[in-house]
């Protein structure tokens, strides 16, 4: 079966996320792990946790995603905002573990100038420092649109982050459909040619999660605004082929929609049904 769901908010817990993906018939989720333009976090009531894990158990949620917060720049110019960056994500790794076997995704960063070999050293460097041997969670780095000074917009630029990273078990890929197309490549037109590009930089072995999103911008905009699915450049269709490409396919998929739950729910069932057929 397809393994498909949406970005949840988290101020209710995991207990009450899991029981939502239940009802819109979701059988994963991404959630912040914290207030997503800061660094608050709330504390993890372990009843909570505990609950979640059974009903993910009889539900088969699993993995879930949990996503850093964005305003996290881990190549800042400025050392303590990189140490901000740090510390935070080592906190989220340790937060993590009880939910164990599961994963985190974040953005890259952006360089500010420094440039992009600058910046992928800082970001390494960061995740040399919070990756321990014995966390039980992968740690993924984001494909991003390429907007303003952001690394991750080329596949190339992961490669390079990845390379460097000394636990490479613990690492690995989220492809966010959106971010890629504006970034310039066509997974609308040439979706096999952009799955073997991928493999061919940086190994299908890495790439863990999908943001399936639609853009609003055209093929290389470099803007990163997502739409619905269908209701932007990429399209229902396309989308549809990237959900049952036969090295996609099995992967978990989380959309990040401009949507309210019903429009997931209705996502949801359109992407399985789309799952179902063959090219
Ligand atoms: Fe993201
Ligand atoms: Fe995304
Ligand atoms: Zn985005």
């Amino acid at each position: 079966m397809l393994k498909i769901g949406c970005h949840l908010s988290s101020s209710k817990g995991y207990e009450a996320m899991g029981k939502t993906a239940v009802s819109i018939k979701a059988d994963t989720f991404q959630f912040f792990t914290r207030n997503p333009r800061g660094t608050r976090a709330k504390a993890i009531k372990e009843e909570d946790v505990k609950k979640f894990l059974e009903l993910a158990d009889e539900e088969g949620i699993t993995p879930i995603l949990a996503h850093a917060p964005y305003i996290l720049n881990a190549c800042s110019k400025d050392e303590g905002l990189r140490d901000l960056a740090r510390d935070t994500m080592a906190d989220d790794l340790l937060r993590m573990e009880y939910t164990p076997g599961n994963m985190y995704n974040f953005h890259p960063g952006c360089h500010v100038g420094q440039g992009v070999e600058a910046g992928i050293a800082y970001i390494a460097d960061m995740m040399n420092q919070i990756l321990k041997p014995e966390q039980h969670t992968v740690m993924l780095l984001e494909t991003m649109a390429g907007k303003g000074s952001e690394i991750g917009g080329r596949f190339e630029e992961l490669r390079e982050i990845i390379d460097r990273v000394e636990l490479k078990d613990h690492v690995g890929v989220c492809l966010d459909t959106c971010h890629i197309w504006d970034g310039g490549y066509d997974i609308a037109g040439h979706l096999d040619q952009v799955v073997a590009e991928f493999d061919r930089v940086i190994g299908l072995e890495k790439l863990k999660a999908i943001h399936l999103n639609d853009s609003m911008n055209p093929l290389g905009a470099r803007k990163d605004r997502h739409a619905k699915i269908g209701e932007g450049h990429i399209g229902y269709e396309a989308l549809a082929r990237v959900v049952r490409h036969p090295k996609l396919r099995s992967l978990p998929f989380y959309l990040e929609t401009p949507n309210e739950l019903d429009g997931y729910a209705r996502e949801i069932e359109m992407m399985r049904e789309a799952w179902e057929k063959q090219d």
